[in-house]
């Protein structure tokens, strides 16, 4: 599925750029260059840049459109929905994810690291960097 998205995003970039002869210094929408006939084109996204391949334009899109997500966040989010939103030690009322987190950061972020394959696996978050950095799916897709 990651894949398939990248193929997508990679088709998006494309259509995003157009092909640029960087010997000449100029576009060459249809692919060859009307000037040195060389058909080896970078790609070219006005006010971005001028680069050889897609994957910077792919990388470009993901920044500009979408925000990572905040796994700490959505983590504890999870947690909230999972759990009663307080806890009662003796006298005290206190947030239930916060104990968690406070308490225990060990098992903490142990936890938010077994979430976050799973999410992952689920197809919830889709990364394209090997998890450096998640999207939600469905922003992915809403591209
Ligand atoms: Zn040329």
């Amino acid at each position: 599925m990651q894949n398939n998205f990248y193929e997508k995003l990679t088709q998006m970039a494309l259509e995003r750029s157009t092909p640029f002869c960087y010997g000449c210094y100029k576009d060459a929408p249809s692919g060859r260059c009307n000037t040195c006939f060389s058909d080896d084109m970078m790609r070219h996204v006005p006010g971005v840049g001028v680069e050889w391949g897609t994957e910077w334009i792919v990388q470009h899109i993901l920044e500009t459109e979408l925000t990572p997500v905040n796994l700490e966040e959505a983590f504890e989010e999870s947690i909230r929905q999972c759990y009663p939103e307080t806890v009662k030690v003796g006298w005290m009322t206190l947030d239930t994810a916060s104990v968690l987190r406070e308490m225990d950061p060990v098992a903490w972020s142990i936890a938010l690291g077994e979430w976050e394959t799973q999410e992952s696996e689920e197809g919830i978050i889709v990364s394209f960097n090997d998890g450096g950095t998640y999207y939600w799916t469905h922003e992915v897709e809403a591209l």
